[in-house]
C-alpha cells in the first residue's frame, strides 16, 4: 500500500470563520491529538501548515468504526495550513482558484453568522472551494456533559433531549444563513449527497468532541470526490507565495505552499513580483526544527528537496521584490525558462486592473487580498478603474480624481492593509477625495457601500 499512496498527494485543507470562533484551538487540537496519537518520528513539521499523515488520522477516528461506515485510507495525510485567516487564505490562489482544496468553516455555535463568516463563504464560493462547517463550542451549551475527544456521535446520546434540542435549533439557524447564500447543508449525520450538501459537525474544539467525525469526513471527502485533483505529480513544483519575510541570518526568503511536483536546492525558479517575474536559484529550503527538540536553539533546518504537499520556506537572491499570492515554478529545463516567465508575469498581472474607466480605485498589500476584493466589488457591480498591489501614492490620488470629475460616487479609493503615502494623503485631503482605509475586506466595501448609500439621499 506504500505503493498506492505514493500516488495520491495530502489535500491542503484551510481553517476559515470569524475572529474567536474557535480555528486557532482546533488547529492545536488537532496537532494535540495527533502528537498524543503519533508514533515516535511521525510527525512532519511544514512552514506554515502541519501535516497530519494517515496512520494518526486512522486512530484518532478509531472509535467511529463501530459508528458509521468508514473508508479505508488511500490518502498519505492532511496538510492544514495553521495560519488561520482571511488574508493567508486570499493568498493561497492560483490562476482560476485556490490552491486549498478543501476548507472547514468554523462557527461558533452559540454566536452562529458574524461578518467574517460571511466573507469567508463567500471567498469559499468565489474560489469554489469544497467545505465543511464546524459548529464549535458545543461545551458552551447550557446543560452540556463533556465527553473529551469522543466521537460527537457518543457524545449526544449522554446529553439531556433538551441540549439536543437547544443544538439543533442552533445548526438550523446555520442552516439558514448557508441556504441565504445559496448553499443547502444539514447536520452531518443527516446528509443524503455530500457532493450536494454541506456537512455541518457539531464539535467543541475544547473537549475534542467531534474532532474524529471532522478528520473523517475531511478524509472521506476529499478520497471520494477529488481524486483527480490530487494525484500526485513526479515533475518540477508548482507552488504559491503565502509571505515575504525578512529572516535573520537568511535575509529575504518566501514562505510557500508546494502543491505539485518537487523542489531542489539549487532548483531555478520563478517566483511573481509586482514590476516583473523574479529568476533565482534556491539556495536553501528551510522546513521548522522539531518543537520536541528542546535543545533545538535554530528554528530551521535545511533540507535537499521537498515534494508535494509541502509548506516550505525558501532562501534566494532577490526574493525581497515577490509578492504574496503569486506563483512560483521550477524550471526543469533551461529552454523552458522564457515560457515560464511569459505565464508567471501573465498571471500577476491578471489580478493588476489599469483602465480608463470610471471606476473605484483599489489598493491592497498581496495579489491575493487584491483579487479577492476586486471579486467583491464585481459581484456588487462596483467598476473599477485601478487595482495595484501597494501603499496609496500620489499617482492614486490623481486617477481618484479624474474619475471624481464625471463620476462622484466612483472617485475613491479603496485601501486594504496598506498605507497612505503622506504626500497622497495631502493631496486627497486638499482635494476632496475620500479614502477608505480597513484590514477587513467585508468591512471595507460595507463602508464604503454606507458612503455610496448616503451620497444618493
Ligand atoms: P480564533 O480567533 O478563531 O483563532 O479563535 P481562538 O482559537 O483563539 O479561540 C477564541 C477563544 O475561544 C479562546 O479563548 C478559546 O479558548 C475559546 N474556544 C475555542 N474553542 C472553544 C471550544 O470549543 N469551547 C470553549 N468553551 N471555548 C473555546
Ligand atoms: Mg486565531
Amino acid at each position: 500500500s506504500e505503493e498506492r499512496q505514493r500516488r495520491l498527494r495530502q489535500p491542503i485543507v484551510a481553517v476559515l470563520g470569524h475572529v474567536d470562533h474557535g480555528k486557532t484551538t482546533l488547529l492545536d487540537k488537532i496537532r494535540g491529538t495527533t502528537v498524543a496519537a503519533k508514533e515516535p518520528g511521525q510527525i512532519t513539521q511544514h512552514v506554515g501548515a502541519s501535516l497530519v499523515p494517515s496512520n494518526v488520522i486512522e486512530k484518532v477516528t478509531e472509535p467511529l468504526k463501530k459508528l458509521i461506515p468508514t473508508v479505508k485510507l488511500e490518502l498519505p495525510g492532511l496538510l492544514f495550513i495553521d495560519t488561520p485567516g482571511h488574508e493567508i487564505f486570499t493568498n493561497l490562489r492560483k490562476r482560476g482558484g485556490a490552491v486549498a482544496d478543501l476548507a472547514i468553516l468554523v462557527v461558533d455555535i452559540m454566536e452562529g453568522f458574524q461578518p467574517q463568516t460571511y466573507e469567508a463563504v463567500e471567498i469559499l464560493k468565489q474560489r469554489k472551494v469544497p467545505f465543511i462547517v464546524a459548529a464549535n463550542k458545543v461545551d458552551r451549551i447550557p446543560g452540556w456533559r463533556p465527553n473529551p475527544d469522543q466521537p460527537i456521535l457518543i457524545s449526544m446520546r449522554k446529553q439531556d433531549p433538551s441540549v439536543i434540542e437547544f443544538m439543533d435549533n442552533q445548526i438550523y439557524k446555520i442552516m439558514g444563513e448557508l441556504a441565504k447564500m445559496g448553499f443547502d447543508s444539514d447536520r452531518f449525520d443527516r446528509i443524503k449527497n455530500y457532493t450536494r450538501q454541506i456537512a455541518i459537525v457539531p464539535i467543541s474544539a475544547k473537549t475534542g468532541e467531534g474532532v474524529p467525525e471532522l478528520l473523517a469526513l475531511l478524509a472521506g471527502l476529499a478520497q471520494r470526490f477529488m481524486k483527480g485533483k490530487l494525484k500526485y505529480v513526479e515533475g518540477p513544483a508548482k507552488g504559491v507565495v503565502m509571505e515575504v519575510k525578512e529572516e535573520p541570518g537568511y535575509g529575504s526568503t518566501i514562505d510557500t505552499i508546494i502543491y505539485d511536483g518537487i523542489i531542489k536546492q539549487g532548483d531555478t525558479i520563478v517566483v511573481g513580483g509586482i514590476e516583473e517575474p523574479i529568476v533565482t536559484k534556491v539556495r536553501a529550503l528551510l522546513i521548522p526544527e522539531p518543537l520536541q527538540e528542546i535543545r533545538a536553539t535554530k528554528r530551521f533546518r535545511a533540507v535537499d528537496e521537498v515534494s508535494a504537499a509541502a509548506g516550505v520556506k525558501i532562501v534566494a537572491p532577490g526574493l525581497d521584490k515577490a509578492v504574496a499570492g503569486a506563483p512560483i515554478y521550477v524550471v526543469e529545463r533551461e529552454e523552458d525558462l522564457e515560457k515560464i516567465k511569459e505565464q508567471v508575469k501573465k498571471e500577476v498581472e491578471e489580478v493588476l486592473i489599469e483602465t480608463d474607466a470610471e471606476g473605484v480605485i483599489v489598493k491592497a498589500d498581496t495579489l491575493g487580498t487584491l483579487e479577492a476584493l476586486v471579486q467583491f466589488l464585481r459581484s456588487r457591480n462596483i467598476p473599477v478603474r485601478m487595482a495595484r498591489v501597494g501603499p496609496v501614492t500620489k499617482r492614486d490620488v490623481m486617477e481618484a480624481i479624474a474619475v471624481k470629475r464625471h463620476k462622484k460616487e466612483y472617485g475613491v479609493i479603496l485601501a486594504f492593509n496598506v498605507k497612505v503615502l503622506p504626500e497622497a494623503k495631502e493631496l486627497a485631503e486638499k482635494e476632496g477625495i475620500k479614502i477608505f482605509q480597513h484590514n477587513v475586506i467585508y468591512k471595507l466595501i460595507e463602508d464604503f457601500e454606507e458612503w455610496l448609500n448616503k451620497l444618493k439621499e
